[in-house]
């Protein structure tokens, strides 16, 4: 390495080395996240500034970035941000970081036209950042949103996410459970990325994910399917009849999600895969229900999985 000041270019280089022998995924990537927000720049303006040589101040904020994530914090807890559906939201360990995977649901909700015929109430179950019910407000404002998490961390989060972002007044975020603040049969849809990762699974995950993200948004029981399966549950009894379930998926269980949805009487179930070709989606429309006059409750015992209404495209 040349004696004196080094240029930008130089530290990045450094930098990006320096994480690759900590095994860092990504780590030109992870370094480049870094600079761009100590610099105020976007990561594809910086090779503009390669030549220039940092002030001290930002280059030991650097330096003091690099050591973290190589000790093994996911980027985007040091520099406390994450993009998603084009939108920069606040992350913390108080929630899991966005992934590109789950704006794929994010747009096979958007993508879904019968649903946005109307004013669809819709309703994020485990909306851990808001990253999801937040994106759709931001596209669709036409809808009515509620986001739920068990975790009160969670939700503070979220909160701040929806002001941040100019939504506060269209999104409703609160801890708990759907069936104790959603009446019976009163949505259009419902969304969800639920802890999917089977218990035991969870100690063989990367470092950066296993000690530094909430292990609750991650663990999704011994099978991966008890947060999944407790989702689709309370979805029959939310939904109207017609209305429409949203769940991101671990790769393996799109088998075992459309049984448990077509069980609990979900019809056009249909799972569909992320960019990186892996089953990743599964959704499907609530069977119309012959409904116990005025009672707005679904009758015990009633037929379903009819099919009905238009499917998404
Ligand atoms: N809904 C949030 C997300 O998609 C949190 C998901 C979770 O905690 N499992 O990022």
């Amino acid at each position: 390495m040349e004696e004196g000041a080094k240029n930008l270019g130089a530290i990045l280089d450094a930098g990006a080395a320096f994480l690759e022998r900590k095994s860092v995924d990504a780590p030109r990537l992870a370094v480049e996240m870094l600079a761009s927000r100590l610099l105020g720049c976007k990561r594809l303006e910086l090779p503009q500034h390669y030549a220039r040589v940092p002030d001290e101040k930002r280059l030991a904020a650097l330096r003091r970035g690099v050591r973290r994530v190589g000790s093994g914090e996911p980027v985007q807890y040091v520099i406390g941000g994450a993009g998603f559906m084009g939108h920069e939201f606040r992350v913390d360990p108080r929630a899991l970081i966005p992934r590109p995977e789950t704006e794929c649901l994010v747009q096979a909700v958007l993508d879904c036209a019968p649903l946005w015929q109307g004013r669809p109430a819709v309703v994020d179950v485990g909306t851990g950042s808001g990253c999801i019910v937040i994106s759709l407000a931001l596209a669709r404002p036409e809808g009515l949103y509620i986001g739920l998490d068990s975790s009160a961390d969670a939700v503070a989060l979220a909160t701040e996410n929806a002001r941040a972002l100019g939504v506060a007044e269209r999104v409703a975020l609160a801890q708990g459970e759907m069936c104790e603040i959603v009446d019976a049969g009163s949505l259009d849809a419902i969304v969800s990325n639920p802890p999917y990762i089977p218990s035991g699974e969870i100690e063989r995950l990367p470092v950066c994910i296993r000690d530094h993200e909430p292990r609750q948004a991650l663990d999704g029981g011994p099978d991966g399917l008890r947060v999944l399966s407790a989702v689709i549950q309370d979805a029959a009894l939310a939904l109207k009849p017609g209305g429409r379930v949203f769940l991101e998926i671990g790769e393996t269980q799109g088998e075992a999600v459309k049984a448990a949805l077509a069980a609990e009487g979900f019809a056009r179930v249909e799972v569909r895969p992320d960019l990186a070709g892996r089953d990743r989606v599964a959704m499907g429309v609530l069977g119309e229900q012959t409904r116990c006059q005025g009672s707005g409750v679904r009758c015990q015992g009633e037929e379903r999985g009819e099919e009905t209404g238009a499917s998404c495209p």
